[in-house]
């Protein structure tokens, strides 16, 4: 019963933080929430990963890629966020989140939020083209990519960024577990 007792208050001491991957489809968002997430976790935290093309299946299956569906998913998103980190929970969400205005948005509902600009040359995301959007894009089968005909608003005051053309996905996690570390949101 104690030791029980004992555990809740350790885990309350976990304090909550939004991690929000922001960056082109193919930059490499994905890649890096999901070691980011196993690394903390085997840290101890409580964690819950949050991704776009995830959340677009559930959460958001009824929205598309308008202006104002965008801002839509990502407001819906940051009320969950919202609600996770009050509850001490680190959210790592991975969102192309093209809009300055609705990351904004989401720095300021959730309070502790930690930008990454997840920053890679659209050639390079083009070349890479893991779900095979770009071609497609390319082709006029899509609308609204992002890049593409649709804009990407790159971040301004961004915690960190990161250029996965350059750097080795277990640097971008190791570093970024550095600034957590360095900023005081985790041990
Ligand atoms: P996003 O979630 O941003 O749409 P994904 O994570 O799905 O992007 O895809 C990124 C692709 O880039 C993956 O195929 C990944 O293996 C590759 N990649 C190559 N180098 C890196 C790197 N340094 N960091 C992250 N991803 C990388």
């Amino acid at each position: 019963m104690v030791e029980e007792k004992t555990l809740v208050a350790e885990n309350n001491q976990q304090q909550g933080v939004a991690v929000w991957l922001t960056g082109l489809s193919g930059a490499g968002k994905t890649t890096i929430s999901i070691p980011l997430c196993e690394k903390l976790e085997a840290m101890g935290y409580r964690v819950q990963r949050m991704d776009g093309d995830v959340v677009r299946q559930k959460l958001t299956r009824d929205l598309g890629f308008s202006k104002e569906d965008r801002d839509k998913n990502i407001e819906r998103v940051t009320f969950v966020a919202e609600r996770l980190v009050k509850h001490g929970v680190i959210t790592v969400c991975a969102f192309i989140s093209p809009y300055r205005a609705e990351r904004q948005y989401a720095r300021s509902e959730i309070g502790r939020f930690v930008e990454i600009f997840v920053k890679c040359p659209i050639e390079v995301c083009e070349e890479r083209d893991v779900k095979g959007l770009y071609a497609k894009a390319r082709a006029g089968e899509i609308k609204n990519f992002t890049g593409i005909d649709d804009p990407y608003e790159e971040p301004e005051n961004a915690e960190m960024t990161l250029d996965t053309s350059t750097t080795t996905l277990e640097e971008e996690v190791d570093s970024i577990i550095a600034y957590l570390q360095g900023n005081g949101y985790i041990m």
